[in-house]
């Protein structure tokens, strides 16, 4: 017997949608150059160990709260539109809630990625105060192994307290072909997300290149089967975008705009074309410009055919129509 669930339409504050989308809509079709994502590192520490990540360590510094004042105000500078905490784990921030608040005055979207475990009643209200958008909680499988330990057992009361208090949106993000065996607890994840009334997508998971780890058949059948009967409009997206390529097997031909579009902020503060590029273009945030962002903007990316990153295909999707991206990659050569 499944427990009961408290109902998500419980929540009193509902998120100005319109508003956000259309803000979002004129960032897009205003500049090219205007940065539609950046994911903002706060820490690099994770309270988890999850043994196919590479981004995260056990012993880094929470980054003050003076410096990613700075960094905020570099994206603002830039016309960034949404800025995602992300680590590590966001909420062994101390002052995480006051970070988002930071990011809403600068008037820009806030979203987190979390794995949810150090929610509790207290840390939801003060992100509700805060005015986050959307949080996204990964959830792998139903109970820790060494290859995921985001599992539904370890943050079911926190999915309830969510659905009773959060104001904002809350996504359930599991990633398929960590493990076969555990591959049908995705279905439940997905199922128990539906119960909460929260939205939940899939990923798939990358090798440190970011490109894609095939699928085996099994996996497969569990993808089609969350895309048919749990289907978010996220989900659909990244299906039509370029899963529905990578688990048959395609390649895709894409523009990959990171490093524009899209902004990857280490805890060093440099951006870095995404997480699983880091190195280049390793340019302080703070000294960041519209040059770099132009330059950026048009270098093809040589992983870009395999890539499983689903924020930065989103993201891209707005300029896949221009000419084709006339810099090479500059490390195509080493
Ligand atoms: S919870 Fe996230 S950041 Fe932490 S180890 Fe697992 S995948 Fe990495
Ligand atoms: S294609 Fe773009 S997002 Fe994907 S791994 Fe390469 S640089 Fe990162």
């Amino acid at each position: 017997m499944t427990n009961p669930v408290p109902s998500a339409t419980s929540r009193s504050k509902r998120v100005p949608t319109a508003q956000v989308v259309s803000r979002f809509v004129w960032a897009a079709l205003s500049s090219r150059h205007n940065p539609l994502l950046a994911q903002m590192v706060v820490t690099r520490r994770c309270n988890l160990s999850c043994g196919y990540c590479n981004e995260y360590d056990e012993y880094s510094q929470a980054i003050s709260v003076t410096r990613l004042g700075a960094q905020i105000a570099a994206l603002k500078r830039l016309r960034t539109a949404v800025v995602t905490c992300t680590g590590g784990e966001p909420l062994l921030h101390p002052q995480i809630a006051d970070v988002i608040g930071e990011i809403r005055r600068h008037d820009m979207i806030a979203t987190m990625i979390t794995n949810g475990y150090r929610l509790n009643r207290e840390r939801i209200a003060r992100l509700n105060e805060s005015g986050l958008l959307e949080m996204q909680i990964s959830i792998d499988n139903l109970q820790p192994d060494d290859s995921s330990m985001k599992s539904l057992s370890s943050v079911e009361k926190k999915l309830a307290l969510l659905a009773e208090f959060a104001q904002f949106k809350v996504n359930i993000n599991s990633v398929l072909g960590i493990s076969e065996e555990r591959t049908e607890e995705v279905l439940v994840v997905a199922e128990r997300a539906r119960q909460y009334g929260f939205h939940h997508s899939v990923g798939i998971l990358h090798d440190g290149n970011g490109a894609l780890k095939p699928l085996s058949d099994r996996q497969f059948r569990v993808y089609r089967e969350l895309m048919n009967t749990y289907g978010s409009f996220l989900h659909r997206l990244n299906h039509c975008l370029f899963q529905r390529n990578l688990v048959a097997g395609k390649s895709n031909n894409w523009k990959c705009r990171a490093g524009a579009r899209y902004l990857y902020i280490c805890e060093d503060g440099m951006v870095h074309w995404c997480s699983q590029r880091r190195g280049y273009p390793g340019i302080p945030l703070l000294e960041y410009t519209r040059d770099d962002i132009s330059r950026e903007f048009d270098t093809r990316k040589r992983c870009s055919a395999n890539c499983t990153l689903s924020c930065v295909h989103q993201i891209s999707a707005f300029d896949e129509w221009r000419r084709p991206q006339s810099r090479p990659d500059p490390l195509s050569s080493s």
